[in-house]
């Protein structure tokens, strides 16, 4: 069983904190054509080819015509054998969304919209660059409550400068009364050569201390544990039978396949990245020259990424499918964590307490192993 990813790489304009690949131009019919003949061209590395889900990325896949994301999703059917049950996520911003848009989406295939909410505050969503506005944000849920898909989501992002705990708590009480059946809740972090970490640099945006940011984490647990939402991925909660598929499988290390610039790929030994570059990328495809790198995990890296990725999961590390005995290494490590209240193993899984979770990749990266170890 696999996955398909494949990544949109436009948006309408630029948020700050943003640091995935994406372009602002209005032509894009050169990457659109190149990805489809790149899925044509990597069919076969999806061995048996059954394909439990696919997942529109980016970038704003909600940018482009409904038509072009029923084509893919028909090439995808007709390359692969996709599930009569299959999950397709389509991530959609606010200001795209309208109901004959979801109409044409739900019709095409789609089944769970990914909406890129991150606040309802005008002052917040201009300030992080966002195309849309409150009003927006919350005509969009209501829309996609009433379009009938199977599911849906929002995103939202705290640990923003000077929000209080009443903000925070705002913002969740105005989702939980719009009945979401999931949340991603993201910490604002800032990336490398973004908007956002140039204005931190000139010291005209003074970010939040992670005291802050871990009493909002805090109460994003609480309120989504008493609103009957699970917790079952650091950054998300979901109503039973609302957990996102597509992610579930990259956490725990099960093939997919990513088409278009920038997207990864894992067959279940290597990783491959294609390169982010949309302009080199159509002619690398079209020429059939190489146009991603590649990496084959040792046996240490595979462990460590298994850490890194089940740790955060409320289902933990199975720690009989691990090729290192990472425990075993690093007992020292293991003992402190289990000391201080942070893990445990639970019938031969690796789980994280709940203080263990605001420092869940600090512990994973203190179990790592290296292939010298062994
Ligand atoms: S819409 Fe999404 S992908 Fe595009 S710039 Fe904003 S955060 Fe990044």
């Amino acid at each position: 069983m696999s996955g398909v990813y494949l990544h949109i790489p436009f948006c309408r304009q630029a948020c700050t904190y943003c640091d995935f690949h994406f372009s602002t131009a209005k032509d894009h019919a050169g990457v659109l054509d190149a990805m489809e003949l790149e899925m044509i061209k990597r069919s076969r590395e999806l061995g048996d080819g059954r394909v439990a889900t696919i997942y529109f990325g980016g970038g704003t896949p909600s940018l482009l015509e409904p038509g072009r994301i029923a084509s893919f999703i028909q090439q995808a059917r007709d390359l692969f054998r996709v599930e009569r049950d299959a999950e397709v996520t389509l991530e959609a911003n606010p200001d795209d969304i309208t109901a004959d848009r979801l109409s044409e989406w739900k019709s095409a295939g789609i089944t769970r919209i990914s909406l890129g909410t991150q606040s309802f505050r005008d002052d917040r969503l201009r300030w992080m660059g966002r195309a849309h506005d409150a009003r927006q944000a919350l005509t969009s849920i209501d829309l996609i409550a009433k379009a009938g898909f199977t599911t849906w989501t929002i995103d939202l992002i705290y640990g923003l400068p000077e929000m209080t705990l009443a903000e925070w708590d705002e913002q969740l009480t105005i989702a939980l009364d719009h009945g979401m059946p999931h949340l991603s809740a993201y910490c604002l972090t800032v990336e490398e050569k973004t908007a956002l970490a140039h204005q931190v640099k000139k010291g005209g945006v003074h970010m939040p201390g992670d005291e802050d940011q871990s009493v909002q984490f805090d109460r994003l647990m609480a309120r989504m544990e008493e609103a009957g939402l699970e917790h079952y991925e650091i950054s998300n909660f979901g109503r039973p039978g609302h957990h996102s598929r597509h992610n579930k499988s990259y956490w725990e290390g099960i093939p997919y396949l990513g088409i278009g610039p920038s997207a990864h790929s894992f067959d279940g030994r290597s990783r491959r990245w294609n390169i982010a570059n949309n302009a080199v990328y159509i002619k690398a495809v079209k020429e059939g020259t190489s146009y991603w790198e590649e990496e084959t995990l040792s046996p240490a890296q595979r462990t460590n990424e298994r850490l890194m990725t089940g740790l955060r999961t409320a289902a933990g590390v199975d720690l009989t499918r691990l090729e290192v005995d990472a425990l075993g290494l690093n007992s020292s490590a293991f003992q402190r964590h289990v000391s201080n209240g942070h893990i445990s193993v639970v019938d031969g899984r690796l789980v994280l307490s709940k203080a263990g979770r605001h420092f869940a990749d600090r512990i994973a990266s203190d179990l790592f192993v290296t292939d010298d170890d062994r």
